[in-house]
């Protein structure tokens, strides 16, 4: 494989005081995921769908070339996908997120510190010898991120966050590396990247710029500062300074602890029967309840959620209710009996219900409770050791390896479709893939 080094431009003392931003984006994500194991597959078209089969969410560059658009209902492009052959497949979310988290381990092997931004995405402070050798970082970013798992990453670098991600979006075009430093030709860059294509700007504030003849990021970055500020609030006016190379969104973008965790999900058959619709709302329980300890985090709310399908003509149905506790708490089975209460109350016979959801809100860091001195059922320290070892277990044997058995003994028929998912061949062990010599 050849090398694609870009040539190194003389470096002005700027970058070394306010260091350089690198932002590293993989390739076609979800689609480069499914290459990965099938390496059949590696340069031919692919396209990912959404939950339950829904519509085109992730499409490999082969696809893209094709003009299938992102979005796209499957069941509109079904035939096209077919004449063209096409790789159909269900999304995969374990092994996606778990490729990512390798992504994202691989970079901090290289730098010592990143900012993960989303699931496939990270942003890198270069300060002093590594702003100075920005183009042999991002070299070894992509190359190291390739070999070690598979994924193809695309590295930008610039002075503010913002034109790193302009450098991003150059380089997907070009080799997959793009250095841009404080001597860069800006004009000719940015003159050439539409304004709705700017890291902050949505496609209403584009229209807006549009309506001003702004169409460029070279016109953002000239604007007038007061107009800015009038027209797009502060935080358009600050992308414009970004883009002129003063890096005002400098401040770690790191996600501040979550406030809420959210379990929903549409099924793959419209469900009637109440008992049927409680293990789904247990199990989505579990699930929020399990991602909460995660984030060693208790809650202090839970919120039930059922519907009906938006396009049921005539018996349409929704309704959500709320509980709040005196103490946080972490207990999946005493979420799940609450959760449960709740149905009974919100529960309607006779309508075909489509989607239900649980909302765990109001969270605080499992630390700063004390286990209070009278048992409650919210609390018991016995129940967070229950827990912990029930965690432990599923990530050690697999998901749904231990469960309650209000999440359902046998097939749970709410979940979704997925007739066309890959195997989950990193997280499963009854999935690994398997390799032949001849
Ligand atoms: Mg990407």
């Amino acid at each position: 494989m050849g090398t694609s080094r870009p040539c190194r431009k003389p470096m002005p003392s700027s970058s070394a005081t306010h260091g350089l931003w690198g932002l590293v984006d993989c390739n076609s994500f979800y689609a480069s995921c499914e290459q990965v194991f099938r390496p059949d597959l590696r340069g031919k078209a692919i396209v990912v769908l959404s939950n339950n089969d829904g519509c085109i969410i992730a499409r490999s560059a082969e696809a893209k070339k094709l003009g299938i658009a992102m979005g796209e209902p499957y069941y509109k492009v079904q035939g096209l996908l077919k004449a063209k052959e096409v790789n159909v497949f269900s999304s995969n979310f374990p092994l996606y997120g778990d490729l990512s988290n390798r992504v994202m381990a691989t970079m901090e092997e290289i730098c010592p510190h990143i900012e993960q931004y989303s699931i496939d995405e990270a942003f890198i402070p270069l300060r002093g010898a590594l702003a100075v050798n920005a183009e042999d970082i991002a070299v070894t970013l992509k190359e190291t991120i390739l070999r070690w798992t598979g994924i193809p990453v695309s590295v930008g670098v610039g002075p503010t966050r913002t034109l790193s991600k302009v450098a991003n979006h150059l380089a997907k075009k070009g080799n997959g590396i793009c250095v841009l430093r404080q001597d860069a030709p800006y004009q000719d860059i940015l003159s050439k990247v539409p304004a709705e294509d700017i890291w902050g700007i949505g496609r209403r504030q584009a229209a807006k710029l549009a309506l001003a003849g702004i169409r460029n990021a070279w016109q953002l970055a000239q604007a007038n500062d007061a107009w800015l500020r009038k027209r797009l609030t502060v935080m358009g006016w600050q992308t414009a300074l970004e883009l002129r190379g003063i890096p005002v969104l400098d401040q770690d973008t790191t996600p501040t602890p979550r406030k809420s965790v959210v379990c929903s999900r549409s099924f793959g058959e419209r469900i009637r029967d109440r008992g049927l619709l409680a293990e789904a709302i247990a199990a989505f329980t579990a699930r929020a309840a399990e991602r909460m300890r995660r984030g060693e985090l208790l809650t202090r709310g839970i919120a039930v959620h059922i519907r009906t399908s938006y396009f049921e003509q005539q018996h349409q149905y929704e309704q959500t209710a709320q509980r709040v506790f005196r103490q946080g708490t972490n207990d999946t089975s005493f979420l799940q009996r609450t959760a449960a209460q709740i149905l009974a109350e919100i529960f309607s016979p006779g309508f075909a219900y489509a989607k239900a959801g649980v909302l765990l809100f109001d969270l605080i860091p499992a630390r700063s409770q004390q286990t209070s001195l009278l048992p409650s059922p919210e609390t018991d320290p016995k129940r967070r050791e229950l827990m912990t070892a029930l965690d432990k277990i599923n990530a050690k044997h697999g998901r749904d390896t231990v469960r309650f058995a209000a999440e359902g003994l046998q097939g749970q028929v709410w979940k979704m479709k997925q007739n066309k998912r890959s195997p989950r061949y990193t997280t499963e062990w009854e999935e690994l893939p398997t390799a032949y010599c001849k």
